[in-house]
């Protein structure tokens, strides 16, 4: 069984194939077959295609910034040239679409019906930069593959059964009838991270209380309690919660009053400062990447050290957050790019804990730990590095459906 995953974003297009043979779920993870991300920041008006498969890497420039167009050429290369990986695109059973919002309507992955479409177009005003994208990979995908079943996998759906006093705003009540709430997002990564953290334990997961930190360039955490997400950081939108490579995170709503009233900020002017030029890349003025500003640091640059203490700060006090909605933890969860490759985040982080029996264990910690807990055998909260793997996770919700679909 063939599994196609498209994940969109604004400026890049990630995608994968997976070959399940004998129609089985492996145990873990497997290799997709092909891997291919076309980047639109490199240059203006083109993308670049970057496309893996037969222990081949090719590099293909596209010549056009027409996204569907750069999804056709993408697709091309599953059929065509020496990274041929299938004979024909009607070999792939099956394509999931990570989407990135699926407001309150969508707790579960789900079969793309126009209705399902219509929905994801509605809430464009609520992820402008990526709902449209996802839309345009439907379409693609409608377009050379007629009638092929798609599913949307929606990075809020995991915390869709928060309790309400977790996804209000304290604001007039009619906005959260208008849908001015939290959401929370990286839901995939959350409860993957949360179902392997159950799966090493050797626990059930209704049996645990998780606290699960995804830090890449978006970063948030997620209090999970019985499997489901009860709290998060990340809230109306991904600009929510902890500070970020790029992103503020959580700050004075104020501050934005008075720049609109004393700079004549306008929306737009907002929305980059706050989502591209805040974060590591705003305070340290070097880069919104980790591993510069510890570098920098490291060379006594005063701004990457503050930017660093920030970081830290933020993720400590979302934390104590968490920790509040979840009364206890059994256990810690660090995922993506940071998570899970920075020994000194994840050890500047626990030792605020250590107050509650939390500890860790610096040998574990540093020696590039993956799928493993980090923890001494005496910590009374176990402390997982987990590598997250979103696409694996979307392409077993794909099977699912597409077994049920099949048993139907
Ligand atoms: P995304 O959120 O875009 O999926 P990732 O989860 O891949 O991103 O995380 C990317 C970030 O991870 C980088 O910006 C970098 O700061 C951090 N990172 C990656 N590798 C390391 C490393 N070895 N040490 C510290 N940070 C790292």
């Amino acid at each position: 069984m063939k599994i196609l995953i498209l994940n969109a974003g604004s400026s890049s297009q990630k995608s994968c194939l997976y070959d399940l043979t004998n129609n089985q779920l492996p145990d873990h993870p497997p290799e997709p077959i092909w891997k291919a991300d076309i980047d639109w920041t490199v240059t203006k008006g083109q993308g670049i295609l970057t496309v893996k498969a037969n222990g081949i890497k090719q590099k293909i420039t596209l010549n056009s910034d027409d996204h569907r167009q750069g999804i056709f050429k993408m697709l091309d290369t599953l059929v065509d040239g020496e990274i041929q990986v299938i004979d024909k695109l009607s070999e792939i059973n099956i394509v999931g679409h990570r989407v990135v919002h699926g407001g309150t309507d969508y707790s579960e992955a789900t079969l793309i019906t126009p209705e399902v479409k219509a929905a994801i177009a509605r809430l464009i005003p609520l992820a402008p930069t990526h709902n449209p994208s996802h839309i345009e990979g439907i379409e693609a995908i409608e377009q050379v593959l007629e009638t092929v079943p798609q599913v949307a996998v929606f990075d809020t759906a995991f915390h869709s059964r928060m309790p309400v006093e977790s996804a209000a705003y304290p604001i007039p009540y009619e906005w959260l009838e208008k849908g001015i709430r939290r959401y929370g997002f990286h839901g995939t990564s959350h409860k993957y991270c949360a179902e392997k953290a159950s799966q090493l334990l050797n626990q059930p997961l209704n049996s645990l209380k998780i606290i699960t930190c995804h830090l890449g360039n978006g970063c948030s955490l997620a209090a999970i309690k019985d499997g489901i997400s009860i709290d998060t950081t990340m809230g109306f939108t991904p600009l929510e919660g902890l500070m970020m490579g790029t992103r503020s995170g959580s700050i004075d709503p104020a501050i934005l009053i008075y720049l609109i009233r004393e700079y004549k900020f306008t929306a737009d002017q907002l929305n980059t400062m706050l989502n591209k030029e805040s974060g590591f890349q705003g305070v340290s003025g070097i880069s919104a990447d980790l591993r510069a500003i510890v570098e920098a640091l490291n060379e006594g640059n005063s701004r990457a050290q503050l930017a660093f203490d920030m970081y830290i700060h933020s993720l400590r006090s979302h934390l104590g957050k968490m920790l509040g909605s979840l009364g206890g933890l059994d256990t810690l969860v660090f995922t993506a790019g940071v998570g899970e490759n920075s020994a000194i985040v994840r050890e500047k982080t626990c030792e605020a804990f250590e107050f509650l029996g939390l500890k860790l264990d610096s040998e574990k910690n540093n020696n590039s730990p993956v799928n493993m807990d980090i923890a001494t055998d005496d910590s009374t909260v176990r402390i997982l590095v987990i590598h997250t793997q979103e696409d694996w996770a979307i392409a077993q919700e794909c099977w699912q459906l597409y077994q049920s679909k099949i048993d139907t």
